[in-house]
């Protein structure tokens, strides 16, 4: 079974593999541009959450100056001293924010000039207040003097829309910023995302890739297994079949030689001139079977040895004589009937082999006509077509058995109490060795009819031979 160990990478499986770790790599890449993404993203919240903040200051600081001024106004009106309070605390609240909002926006130059430039005018309008007295209990009075001594009591009105023009500038830089952050975050975003899905698509394919090719070596390599399973089941099979087909062309040989010697005991225990006559001649057919076994054994060796046999161009009248001359002696009751086709040209064939499919084929008849009132063996060669010789043997035996009449050229197929059943299916074997063809049929109240092609010898076969 070593034959059957294969192993070892081929250049298909390692392109597989190699496709698998580059399907893995990039996939690994999609997986770092989609984190890429998610910080992104991320930012992208976190700017959102912090012009949110700084809007939510300025928009805080804002109210607070809007209170801070109508609490003044409404001071200098009313001259409750509740005012006074509410004026300062606004004031506290618009200076906590002012620091929020300038630690908020210390990253962006031109946001942290604007917050200063709202401290500076603050702090200047705190100071003309301041040097109008300030806002407390008894300043009141001095404070819309000198008001009223600049012409300019709606001046806290005035700074009012002023600042909350500079906020509206302020808050629109916020807001135009932060549209410009998602703009470029989103191309970014969308850049990273094509990439992404560009690397999916191809740990995709290669993925794919790698599994098929994979695949497809794993499914050849399974079936390279299966062939080479099936060519050392066939070869096991063919050995058994090589065995029983000695076993069973020695027997025939041995058997006969085995008569013959009995005979030749008997014709020499006889005193007769007779008897020794035969003696001779048996002997000299015991002698014949013998060697013929030896040639089968040799013919077998042959075969082992080289994988091939020896084909020659030989004619239909030399085969039969063989066969005929292997089996004359075994049933003399059997009448023998031979009709050779005029002009029939040799066929190119391994005459020992041959010999074993007609001796087959005759034993079988004779078996077949034991009991048969009528024995007659019928040979008969024929042209089939232009490169093709048919040979039937027709017997008037019992037919043949219709139970097993389907399975005739399967090994161990016999109706017989000694038989192997293997005689057909090797003579089977060997007509289609030749590129012949063989059949069997029964003819209803005559017996059974077997024939079989042979490949006529071409003419150079026929030079060469
Ligand atoms: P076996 O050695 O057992 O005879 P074969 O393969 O030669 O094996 O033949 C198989 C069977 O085919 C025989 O047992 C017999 O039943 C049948 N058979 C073969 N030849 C004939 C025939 N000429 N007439 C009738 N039956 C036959």
């Amino acid at each position: 079974m070593a034959a059957l160990e294969t192993s070892g990478t081929t250049p298909r499986s390692l392109l597989g593999f190699t496709a698998l770790s580059v399907s893995v790599v990039l996939a690994v890449l999609v997986a770092f541009l989609l984190g890429v993404n998610m910080h992104r993203l991320r930012d992208s919240f976190a700017w959102v959450q912090h012009t949110n903040r700084v809007l939510l200051e300025a928009a805080g600081m804002h109210e607070a100056l809007l209170e801070a001024g109508s609490a003044t106004r409404s001071y200098l009106l009313t001259g409750d001293p509740t005012y006074i309070a509410v004026h300062a605390q606004a004031i506290r609240a618009m200076n906590s924010r002012l620091d929020v909002l300038a630690r908020l926006v210390s990253d962006n130059p031109a946001q942290a000039r604007r917050v200063a430039e709202f401290r500076s005018q603050i702090r200047a309008r705190q100071l003309a207040l301041a040097r109008a007295g300030g806002l407390n209990a008894g300043s009141r009075e001095r404070v819309i003097a000198t008001m009223r001594a600049v012409g300019n009591s709606g001046a806290y009105r005035d700074f009012s829309v002023l600042m909350g023009a500079k906020f509206d500038a302020f808050r629109q830089q916020e807001m135009a910023l932060l549209q410009m952050r998602q703009d470029s975050a989103e191309k970014a975003t969308g850049l990273t995302a094509l990439l992404a899905i560009l690397a999916a698509a191809l740990a995709l394919i290669a993925g794919g890739a790698g599994v098929y090719l994979i695949q497809r070596e794993r499914a050849e390599h399974r079936a390279r297994e299966m062939e080479l399973l099936l060519t050392h089941t066939q070869r096991l099979s063919l050995m058994g079949e090589t065995s029983l087909a000695l076993a069973h062309e020695l027997n025939q040989p041995l058997s006969a030689a085995g008569n013959y010697l009995s005979a030749l005991k008997r014709f020499l225990a006889s005193e007769t001139g007779a008897g020794r006559d035969r003696a001779d001649d048996t002997a000299e057919k015991a002698r014949a079977q013998v060697l013929r076994a030896g040639e089968i054994v040799k013919r077998l060796r042959n075969f082992v040895a080289h994988g091939d046999n020896e084909r020659s161009p030989q004619t239909v009248e030399t085969l039969f004589a063989d066969a005929l001359a292997l089996l004359g002696t075994l049933d003399d009751g059997v009448a023998l009937n031979r009709s050779i086709e005029p002009g029939l040209r040799p066929v190119f064939v391994d005459r020992i082999q041959v010999q074993q499919v007609l001796v087959n084929l005759m034993r079988n008849a004779i078996e077949a006509m034991r009991n048969s009132p009528k024995r007659e063996l019928t040979l008969r060669a024929i042209r089939h077509d232009a490169n093709t010789v048919q040979i039937c043997l027709q017997d008037s035996g019992s037919g043949l058995p219709p139970d097993i009449a389907s399975r005739l050229f399967k090994p161990f197929v016999t109706t017989k109490s000694t038989g192997m059943g293997v005689g057909l299916s090797i003579s089977q074997r060997i007509v289609l060795d030749h590129g012949g063809r063989i059949w069997a049929e029964s003819i209803p109240g005559q017996g059974a009819l077997f024939c079989f092609t042979l490949p006529v010898a071409q003419a150079e076969e026929a030079a060469a031979a």
